[in-house]
């Protein structure tokens, strides 16, 4: 019997990413190659501290967010209106129980158009949906590795 709760990537490849203009760098490539019409979801996981908020702050400033972005610790989820797009962007870190997601009417947050960016995808359990692609970020010496998985080729050779 096969196990299907466990979504496997075609594609992978780990970055090494220095600094927090290199983090800001790779939000801002990583928003770039996101698929024009549809939506995705894209999970980022690593501990506290690890560099998920700063990567989201370089893609959402660079599809145009000029103002600060908040950390949507207490609120779960901060939206964003940009190039015509939706984007929500969670963190689930202080979620009590995955059920409190169903007040929020989380799912109508996934539409085949929208962004969804998720700090802490696993507090949501199965609540989540798969994730498109998917951020394991890691702290290195000073620097952070990130390991991207993804349905579609996404390729980020420069930084
Ligand atoms: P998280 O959202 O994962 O808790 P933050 O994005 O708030 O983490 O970042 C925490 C700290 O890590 C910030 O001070 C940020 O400048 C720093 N940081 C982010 N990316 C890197 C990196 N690639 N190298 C070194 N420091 C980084
Ligand atoms: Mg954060």
């Amino acid at each position: 019997m096969t196990k299907t709760n466990e979504t496997t990537y075609p594609y992978q490849q780990d970055y090494l990413v220095e600094g927090e203009t290199g983090m800001l760098a790779f939000g801002a490539e990583l928003a770039r190659r996101l698929p024009e019409k549809e939506g995705c979801v894209i999970t980022l996981q690593g501990d506290l501290g690890a560099g998920k908020t700063t990567l989201v702050r370089g893609l959402l400033q660079s599809l145009g967010h000029k103002s600060v972005v908040k950390s949507p610790t207490y609120t779960l989820v901060e939206p964003y209106h940009l190039n015509s797009r939706d984007i929500y962007h969670f963190d689930l870190y202080r979620l009590g129980e995955p059920d409190e997601l169903e007040y929020i009417g989380f799912r109508d947050y996934f539409s085949s158009t929208s962004v969804c960016l998720l700090e802490w995808p696993e507090k949501g359990e199965s609540y989540v949906p798969p994730a498109d692609i998917q951020l394991i970020i890691s702290i290195f010496n000073a620097s952070r590795k990130i390991n991207l998985k993804s349905r579609l080729p996404i390729n980020i050779n420069k930084l």
